[in-house]
């Protein structure tokens, strides 16, 4: 059963390193996601700025082709105004004249309010357009670190995989089980040491009965109170230590 306890003890060293890094490397991911969405938000606004803006230009050419055709048609009016020779026929042209001017009048000051718009939409647009350039530099200089430090990561957790199968092989098949249970559950604290008479991983007093049960290692025992697997170090191991 020393034995068993001992690989238990190796096995849960490895699977912390491992879900250490494996923890890491999610963290690093979601930053990663975070700052991806952020930027999808960013050119999501940025293009709703552009729309905005060319919308607004092609309202400004509109009233601006409407205008210019309205002072050909005025021309026009004032030539056949020079013409007519006969009163009644004047009077309706001049007539035509000042509800065009009217007109036009209308259209130059919603042409303002165009330009006035147009200002603030372009405003908008340069904010936006630096912000999201600002962004997307960091996330690529971001990213750059990022690849390098999960490839860091990474490197070592196929070998620590392997050296962890080899001793699980090692393991009854059941004991495997109920640790990788408590571990699990216990978020890596599933073999811990009685120590001063107490368990380590909740700091209950263990009875005396069953901490001598427990250096006599002959079967696994778990903490009456956490559940945790229990093991002495060896009293050799503890007077090398001392
Ligand atoms: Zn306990």
């Amino acid at each position: 059963m020393g034995n068993q306890i001992e690989l238990l003890v190796n096995l849960q060293t490895i699977d912390l390193q491992l879900r250490e890094r494996t923890d890491a490397i999610d963290t690093l991911r979601r930053e990663m996601a975070e700052l991806d969405a952020e930027l999808a938000a960013q050119r999501q606004a940025l293009d709703a700025a552009r729309t905005e803006r060319a919308e607004l230009e092609s309202r400004r050419r509109d009233i601006e082709g409407t205008l210019a055709d309205e002072e050909a048609k005025m021309k026009d009016r004032r030539m056949r105004l020079n013409r007519i020779r006969n009163e009644k026929e004047a009077s309706a042209v001049r007539r035509e004249i000042e509800v065009a001017k009217e007109g036009t009048a209308q259209m130059e000051e919603e042409l303002m309010a165009v330009f006035d718009q147009l200002d603030g939409a372009k405003a908008r647009e340069a904010e936006l357009a630096a912000a999201h350039e600002a962004l997307a530099g960091r996330r690529a200089s971001e990213g750059e670190r990022v690849e390098l430090e999960i490839g860091e990561l990474s490197s070592g957790l196929d070998e620590a995989r392997s050296r962890r199968e080899m001793l699980a092989a090692g393991l009854d098949a059941g004991l495997r089980r109920q640790y990788e249970t408590i571990f699990a559950r216990k978020r890596g604290q599933a073999v811990v040491e009685v120590r001063g008479g107490t368990c380590d991983g909740c700091h209950m007093r263990i009875a005396p009965q069953l901490a001598n049960e427990i250096h006599r290692n002959t079967r696994v025992i778990t903490c009456p109170s956490c559940h945790r697997i229990l093991y002495a170090r060896p009293p050799e191991a503890a007077t090398s230590n001392a």
